[in-house]
C-alpha cells in the first residue's frame, strides 16, 4: 500500500518506519525542513530505541521517503495519516491548528479518493472538523472528490515505541465506512494477526478511547501518589502497600509505582484536554481535574524534601540531579518532574549539576547556557562538589549505587529518591539521610 504520513515526530516516524518495515511504501512529510534534511541524511532527530536502524534499513530498501513537499505527499498515498502535534492551548483544550492545517493541505492538493486517518490525539468531534476543513478546501477549488476520515489513535509509549506499535494490545479504528475498514485491515494486516486485535468502532468512541486510556493511566499514578503521601504521614511504607494491593488481580501492579509525578508529551495535555471537554459540555469531570491537581502537587515534592533537608536554606547549595527525561529510555523532557525541580532550585538560588544518559542535549536546547546549570557527561561528575543528590528518572543505570562512596562524594549526606529505587535501611546504614516517596519517616 502507498501511505503518506504528515508529521515526522515520535508518532509519525515510528508509524512510518514500522509500516514500511512490513512492506508498505511510505512517504513521511514534515513542515520542519531542518528535520527532513537530517532524516534524509540518515540522522534520526529523536532518541527512540531501535528506530534509527529501522529507518536506515527501510530507506535502503526504498520503502521509506522523507519530504517537505506536501503536494507530492498528498499525491502519494491512498491513506493520509495525520500524526502532527496537538499541544495544550492556553485554556487546556487541545490546539488543533496543525491537524486542521493538514486537512486543508490535503483538500488543496488531492485529485483522487483519499482516506484521511487521524492518528494525532484529538478531542471527540475532530474527525467531523477535519471532514469540514477538507470539504471547504475542495469547494474553494470547485472540485467534487470523494474522501473519508477515520480515527486511529496511537497508544505507543516513548522508550518502547516500536515494540508497542508492533505488539500493542489493540489497534483502534473509528469508522462507519466499509471501504475504510477494508483499507485499514490491509494496512495493519501484518500487525493484527492476533484475533480481535483490530477493533472497529464509531469515530467518536475511537476518539474518546484514547483520552479515556491516558486519563485512566494518569489516574492510577495520581492515586498511588496520593496514597504515598498519606503513607508518609501515617508512618506506613508505600512500597509495602503497593505490594499489598498490586497482588489483587483486580488491581494489578501496572502503573502503581509512586514517584515524583507524571510528565511527558501526553498525560499532562490529554488529562487537561479531557477536563476541558467535560467543562465545555457542562459536565465537569471531578476525578480528572483532581488527577491533574494531585500531579501538580506531586511534582513539587522533591523540592519540598530538599527544603526540609536544608531547613529551607538552598541558596548557594549545589544539587546533583540524576535523570532529566520524564521517564527512562527517552530524551523527552516535556513536562518532566526534573524541570519543576530545577526551576524551583534556581528560583531559590541553588545550582544544579545534572546527568542524564540521553537528555542532556534536550536540556541544553530548553535552558541554554546558564551559570547555575552544569550538564555532566557521567553520573559521578554530577556529584563533584554537590551537597545532595536527587534522582528524578528511574534509568536502569541508577539502580546500583555504592552508598558509602556516595556519602563521601556529597558535602551533606542527603539522597532524595523520587523513584523509590533503594531500600531505606541500606541507604541509612551508609550514613545518608534518605528521602523517598511515601516511605514513612525516612530521614
Ligand atoms: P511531535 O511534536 O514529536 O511531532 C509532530 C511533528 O509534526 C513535528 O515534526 C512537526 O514539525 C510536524 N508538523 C506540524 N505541522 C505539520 C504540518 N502541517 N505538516 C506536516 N508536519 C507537521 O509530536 P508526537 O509526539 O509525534 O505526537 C503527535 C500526536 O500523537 C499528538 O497528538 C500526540 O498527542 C499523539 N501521541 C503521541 C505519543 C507520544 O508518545 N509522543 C503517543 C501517542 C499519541
Amino acid at each position: 500500500m502507498r501511505i503518506t504520513i504528515f508529521g515526522s515526530g515520535y508518532v509519525g516516524l515510528v508509524t512510518g518506519a514500522c509500516l514500511a518495515d512490513v512492506g508498505h511504501d511510505v512517504m513521511c512529510v514534515d513542515v520542519d525542513a531542518d528535520k527532513v534534511a537530517r532524516l534524509e541524511a540518515g540522522e534520526v532527530p529523536i532518541y527512540e530505541p531501535g528506530l534509527e536502524s529501522l529507518i536506515r534499513q527501510n530507506r535502503a530498501a526504498g520503502r521509506l521517503h522523507f519530504t517537505t513537499d506536501a503536494e507530492q505527499a498528498v499525491a502519494f498515498g491512498l491513506l493520509q495519516f495525520i500524526a502532527v502535534g496537538t499541544p495544550s492551548d492556553e485554556d487546556g483544550s487541545a490546539d488543533l491548528r496543525h491537524v486542521l492545517k493538514v486537512a486543508e493541505t490535503i483538500g488543496r492538493h488531492m485529485d483522487d479518493y483519499r482516506i484521511i486517518v487521524d492518528k494525532s490525539t484529538v478531542p471527540v468531534g475532530t474527525a467531523s472538523r477535519v471532514e469540514r476543513a477538507v470539504a471547504a478546501e475542495l469547494d474553494r477549488r470547485g472540485v467534487a472528490l470523494d474522501f473519508d476520515v477515520c480515527s486511529n489513535p496511537e497508544f505507543l509509549k516513548e522508550g518502547a515505541a516500536i515494540e508497542d506499535f508492533s505488539k500493542g494490545a489493540r489497534i483502534v479504528v473509528g469508522t462507519d465506512a466499509e471501504r475504510v475498514r477494508s483499507a485499514m485491515r490491509e494496512c495493519y494486516a501484518p500487525y493484527s494477526r492476533q484475533k480481535d486485535k483490530l477493533m472497529f468502532m464509531g469515530v467518536r468512541s475511537a476518539e474518546l478511547t484514547k483520552y479515556a486510556a491516558n486519563a485512566m493511566l494518569a489516574t492510577k499514578i495520581s492515586f498511588i501518589n496520593e496514597i504515598a503521601n498519606l503513607s508518609e504521614r501515617l508512618g506506613a511504607d508505600i512500597e509495602e502497600v503497593r505490594h499489598g494491593i498490586g497482588s489483587d488481580p483486580r488491581i494489578g501492579y501496572h502503573f502503581i509505582y509512586p514517584g515524583c509525578g507524571y510528565g511527558g508529551s501526553c498525560f499532562p495535555k490529554d488529562v487537561k484536554a479531557l477536563a476541558h471537554t467535560a467543562e465545555q459540555i457542562g459536565h465537569p469531570a471531578e476525578m480528572i481535574a483532581a488527577v491533574e491537581r494531585v500531579n501538580a502537587r506531586q511534582k513539587s515534592r522533591l523540592f519540598e524534601m530538599l527544603c526540609q533537608a536544608f531547613n529551607g536554606q538552598l541558596a548557594g547549595k549545589t544539587i546533583a540531579l540524576w535523570g532529566l527525561a520524564f521517564k527512562p529510555n527517552t530524551d523527552d523532557m516535556r513536562e518532566a518532574p526534573s524541570r519543576a525541580l530545577m526551576e524551583a532550585l534556581w528560583e531559590a538560588g541553588a545550582r544544579v549539576q545534572a546527568f542524564d544518559p540521553e537528555a542532556a542535549g534536550e536540556c541544553r536546547r530548553i535552558y541554554g547556557e546558564r551559570d547555575d546549570l552544569r550538564l555532566a557527561s557521567q553520573r559521578n561528575e554530577a556529584l563533584e562538589g554537590a551537597d545532595a543528590l536527587v534522582i528524578c528518572t528511574e534509568w536502569k543505570a541508577f539502580r546500583t549505587v555504592d552508598f558509602a562512596e556516595l556519602r563521601e562524594s556529597l558535602a551533606s549526606p542527603v539522597l532524595v529518591d523520587g523513584r523509590n529505587l533503594f531500600q531505606p535501611e541500606t541507604v541509612k546504614a551508609a550514613g545518608l539521610a534518605y528521602y523517598a516517596i511515601g516511605r514513612g519517616d525516612s530521614v
